[in-house]
């Protein structure tokens, strides 16, 4: 069985990536940071979501010594100058361990931000890089990063219960609903992570 780590705890991202490359091969197994219980923390120190990416693809592959695919997101909003960037996790400065009420924070921010900003001006990406660092028996490696986008507008309140992090106020172009209103599988489609992991699987099969 071909193995892959995915720079992650999220249990959904580990889920989707299994989903996805099991639409091309049914013999890989995707593990996360949590099979590693000794692996270090990765402190993201990047300044880019591309070099947060490769710093913890790079060191997890060199801890695991098995490829690894890593991913760093964030939301970018226009009328912010492209705020809360790759700080969109811990934007509120919410330093605790509890996801909902992270999520929670961020969205009352973001809101608050916005509240003068009037509809068709509310525009936003969601953007994520993953990067694929996969070494090789003789020192040698492959590399490869794909860009995935997401354009859309941010909503005016706060709707829906499916998703994470800034899903209800983020409403996809081509839909009148937020991504917390639309089921996994659509948001998979039409998603800044579903794309890029879509463009990087066909290299991860090759190599793996
Ligand atoms: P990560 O690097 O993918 O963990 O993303 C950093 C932060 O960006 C998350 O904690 C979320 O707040 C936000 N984010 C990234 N992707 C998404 C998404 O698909 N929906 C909603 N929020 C997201």
């Amino acid at each position: 069985m071909r193995q892959i780590v995915l720079a992650s705890k999220n249990i959904g991202k580990i889920k989707e990536l299994e989903r996805l490359l099991g639409k091309f091969a049914s013999d890989v197994k995707v593990l996360g940071i949590t099979d590693f219980p000794e692996m270090p923390e990765v402190i993201e120190s990047g300044n880019s979501l591309s070099e947060n990416a490769w710093l913890k693809a790079k060191q997890i592959s060199v801890f695991s010594k098995l490829p690894t695919l890593a991913d760093d997101s964030g939301l970018f909003i226009d009328a912010l100058a492209g705020k809360p960037g790759i700080y969109s996790s811990r934007w509120s400065g919410y330093e605790g361990n509890d996801s909902l009420q992270r999520d929670r924070l961020n969205i009352e921010k973001a809101l608050t931000e916005l509240v003068d900003i009037p509809v068709g001006k509310r525009g936003a990406q969601f953007k994520t890089v993953v990067a694929f660092y996969m070494p090789n028996s003789d020192g040698s490696f492959f590399e490869q990063e794909q860009l995935g986008v997401l354009k859309g507008q941010i909503s005016q309140v706060a709707i829906g219960n499916s998703g994470f992090g800034y899903d209800p106020i983020f409403i996809p172009d081509g839909f009148n609903k937020t991504l917390a209103q639309l089921p996994a599988g659509v948001k998979d489609e039409v998603s800044h992570r579903g794309k890029a992991l879509r463009a990087i699987a066909p290299f991860l099969l090759d190599h793996l």
